[in-house]
């Protein structure tokens, strides 16, 4: 697909560059399995140990609709592995390995360095390894499948019942309040609100939390498009409905400053790209994540109802119910 001319790499030399990650073959097998063969031949190869399931997941980033033009490489590598690593940390997945589908409008070297820089610095936090892909000449898209394995049952939306706790990881809005500022120029941000830029940029996966809630929650996923939004779809596939405290929703302190707490709070629940987890835990459960509550690490903000719907609880304890809008495609 790309010719190699003077001006840059050639398609091949691109991937050598840049993608194959040099490591000891004995790096490359794990309790999850071996990866017998990665980037190079027709297919990539693994052997998932005995008694592990597969679990896969894929999300694209498309320029102009996921992400402005003129976004750092390095923002992108990182957030378009963390957004895919995100989906298996809410099904309680340990991380494996990943695919990479590159669509580039040309060969830049200081975009191909920056990106590949930002991916790799994460997936190295998780020790996951490239390998495979395709590398082709378009619009910038980027598109990545990932791998992760589990030994026991995966969480999924559907298991939350009625009288269940909703909690959320982190605090929720971050990313939302970040978007208000996108257009002005660095240097111009105060400290609240590079911190919210960092929240946009860099999202955590949390996959440790959702390792830890394994037999624990009866149903997560994680917060791509809003907490009502993505609370919505846990209940739609559960069969059930919930409440949820605005009050008792986690605010970081650098949206408390830069916001009105109504625009903060509709940051939070409506607004999408935090890619905290969102879980219902029967209450007989919350002892095992204590310690979690105390630190702040995991609030709880709701409970799960028997009659399907949203509902905002008011501190005066009426129930008011909502719309899930968040933010959907093709509308
Ligand atoms: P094919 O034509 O058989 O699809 P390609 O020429 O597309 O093979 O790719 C050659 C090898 O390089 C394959 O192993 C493929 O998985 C890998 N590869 C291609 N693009 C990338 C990429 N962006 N990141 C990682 N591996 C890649
Ligand atoms: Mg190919």
């Amino acid at each position: 697909m790309f010719g190699s001319s003077p001006a840059g790499p050639g398609e091949f030399e691109l991937i050598e560059q840049y993608f194959r990650q040099p490591g000891a073959a004995a790096a490359l097998e794990s309790e999850q399995g071996a990866i017998l063969l990665g980037i190079g031949d027709d297919c990539a190869v693994v052997d998932v140990a005995a008694g592990r399931k597969l679990l896969m997941s894929i999300d694209t980033l498309v320029e102009g609709v996921h992400f402005l033009p003129g976004t750092e490489p390095d923002v992108l590598g990182w957030r378009s592995l963390a957004v895919n690593i995100s989906d298996l940390a809410a099904m309680g997945a340990d991380p494996w390995c990943f695919t990479l589908a590159l669509t580039l409008p040309r060969t830049d070297t200081h975009w191909l360095r920056e990106y590949s820089q930002g991916l790799f610095r994460l997936a190295k936090r998780f020790g996951m390894h490239l390998i495979g892909g395709d590398t082709t000449r378009g619009p910038l898209t980027l598109t990545l499948q990932v791998q992760g394995t589990l030994a026991g049952a995966p969480l999924t939306r559907s298991g939350a019942k009625p009288g269940d706790l909703v909690l959320v990881s982190g605090t929720l809005g971050d990313a939302a309040a970040a978007l208000r500022f996108l257009d002005l120029p660095r240097e111009a941000y105060n400290d609240a609100q590079q911190y919210l830029r960092r929240r946009y940029e860099y999202p955590e996966p949390r996959v440790a939390i959702g390792q830890k809630l394994r037999g624990l929650a009866t149903a997560a996923i994680d917060i791509s498009d809003g907490l009502l939004a993505d609370l919505g779809h846990i209940c739609e596939r559960s069969g059930v409905g919930a409440w949820i405290a605005p009050a008792q929703v986690p605010l970081s302190a650098a949206i408390r400053a830069e916001l009105p707490r109504d625009d903060a709070l509709q940051c939070a629940l409506e607004g999408g790209d935090d890619y905290e987890l969102c879980f219902t835990l029967p209450p007989d459960k919350l002892r095992h994540i204590q310690n979690w509550v105390e630190e702040g690490l995991v609030t709880l903000v709701g409970e799960i109802t028997s009659e399907p719907g949203l509902w905002l609880r008011d501190p005066s304890g009426q129930l008011q119910v909502t719309s899930s809008r968040g933010y959907r495609h093709f509308e």
